[in-house]
């Protein structure tokens, strides 16, 4: 271990990683020796060629057993990058998903044919890491974004993500939608990416996700459309007309999600004008 050159720790660490069936084990093992020294990738090839000190031994092999024992990455570093901003993240919180920046991508999208630049009132229901609603609040800064969570860890690492990036968002404890129903405040938009795993689904998840991330973020009830109907159940309170309700779903969920929706004249009276699912 002693002598090695920082490449040569790198290529090491990498086929341990590999060696344990560790998919992406040279970039992991990159991101782990970077984040060990909180350097950026150039900053890692200039020293590329310098010695691994030796004190960064024992915390580096802590982080390649925490690795090939599952816990993801972005808990080991804690941080995950989200529409270009980095955000922190622990197991209290869902690790923000690209597929995610997609739904906010389209969401942008749509409400600049409905708004324009109009000031709006936004809530996200269910803030996690606070990707969503912290980055609505920095892409639009003359929004009005609140977000809602039930677990008051996710909101503690949310409202420090929202201090560290510098972003202007309202923060609610409590189920879903109650805080806005309770304060009686109406919004033009809901967006939501709720936990919409079927509950005997889970078990089939990886490793690292259903032992490490939080089962609040992901279990979605028997059939995992429990919180789809929830919210729905109280945006036609909530919501001003026009409206605009943005939800992230699960693979196969577009049907019974079109299906809930379209149960709106007798139940939910949302007066739905479009339905959009993407990619359709
Ligand atoms: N809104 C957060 C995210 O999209 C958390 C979602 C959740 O915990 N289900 O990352």
């Amino acid at each position: 271990m002693r002598n090695m050159t920082i490449k040569e720790a790198h290529s090491w660490a990498s086929s341990f990683l590999r060696q344990h069936h560790i998919d992406q084990a040279p970039l992991e093992a990159e991101v782990l020796i970077r984040n060990l020294f909180q350097w950026n990738r150039s900053q890692l090839f200039l020293q590329w060629n310098q010695p691994f000190p030796i004190e960064k031994w024992e915390p580096l092999k802590q982080w390649l057993d925490q690795r090939i024992h599952h816990i993801p990455l972005q808990y080991i570093v804690g941080e995950q990058e989200f529409y270009g901003r980095p955000f922190s993240v622990n197991p209290n919180v869902l690790i923000p998903r690209p597929e995610t920046e997609l739904l906010l991508e389209h969401l942008i999208h749509e409400a600049d044919q409905i708004w324009q630049d109009q000031p709006i009132t936004v809530v996200d229901v269910g803030t996690g890491s606070g990707a969503i609603a912290i980055t609505l609040a920095l892409e639009k800064p003359n929004w009005h974004v609140h977000t809602v969570d039930i677990s008051n860890a996710a909101l503690k690492t949310a409202k420090k993500n929202a201090i560290k990036l510098e972003a202007q968002v309202t923060f609610h404890h409590g189920d879903l939608l109650n805080p806005i129903l309770e304060s009686k405040m109406k919004v033009d938009l809901i967006v939501s990416n709720p936990p919409y795993i079927p509950t005997k689904d889970l078990d089939d998840l990886m490793p690292e996700v259903k032992n490490n991330e939080p089962m609040l973020a992901l279990d979605g009830g028997e059939d995992g459309l429990q919180f789809y109907r929830q919210i729905l159940q109280q945006a036609e309170k909530v919501l001003h007309r026009p409206g605009l309700i943005a939800f992230e779903i699960g693979i196969d969920q577009s049907e019974p999600i079109v299906e809930l929706l379209q149960q709106k004249d007798s139940k939910w009276k949302l007066q739905i004008e479009h339905i959009k699912v993407i990619p359709d």
